[in-house]
């Protein structure tokens, strides 16, 4: 029990407020998500709404990037907004959601072969989770977020000049040595006689 699994009955009418510098191991992030530098700082309202939980607020911190094109370590900066609504698991709650439910009785053998559609839960355009019993579980759903802002291309700089593809020098420390366009590279025209 921590920080990340606040209590339901704690969450009021005038809602509950979190702040907390929390660590990749709370978030159950490992370095194969996102490398943290130090622990990140989460400020979150938690708010009664609907049925549900809406939690709203900023998640910041450091994560260790590699550039794609230099392939050198860098520090960036993470700071997103946090969406998200909890809803409470239950018999009447028809989405499915990310875990199965072992005791679906839905699933019968003739339709055993049919997938269940999984835009269903998309298609409600907010990030929503699930909670059960009396708490929370916000450090999952903090783990997606910091794995979904995560650029593809992470670049050191934006106009990061890479490596040599020779001889493997940054090329943002200066040029190396290799012949600029050697002609050795251009492309040789190789003549097909027919016989
Ligand atoms: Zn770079
Ligand atoms: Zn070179």
């Amino acid at each position: 029990m921590g920080a990340l699994t606040p209590l339901v009955s704690d969450i009021t009418a005038t809602g509950l407020s979190l702040v907390a510098d929390v660590t990749a191991e709370e978030l159950g992030l490992v370095e194969t998500d996102a490398m943290l530098r130090g622990p990140v700082s989460v400020s979150l309202d938690l708010a009664q709404a609907d049925e549900m939980i809406a939690v709203t607020g900023v998640l910041e911190g450091t994560v260790v990037r590699q550039c794609v094109r230099c392939l050198k370590e860098y520090d960036d900066a993470l700071a997103f907004s946090v969406h998200a609504a909890f809803a409470r698991e239950g018999k009447d709650n028809k989405v499915v959601a990310r875990q199965p439910k072992p005791g679906e009785s839905r699933r019968g053998r003739a339709a055993s072969t049919k997938t269940e559609p999984d835009v269903e839960a998309e298609d409600e355009g907010d990030d929503r989770y699930f909670y059960q019993g009396d708490h929370i579980e916000l450090a999952p759903m903090l783990r997606e977020h910091i794995i979904l802002a995560s650029p593809m291309q992470p670049l050191c700089r934006e106009k990061c000049a890479g490596l040599c593809v020779r001889c493997g020098k940054d090329l943002n420390e200066g040029p190396c040595q290799c012949p600029a366009e050697a002609p050795s590279t251009t492309i040789r025209v190789i003549r097909t006689t027919k016989n």
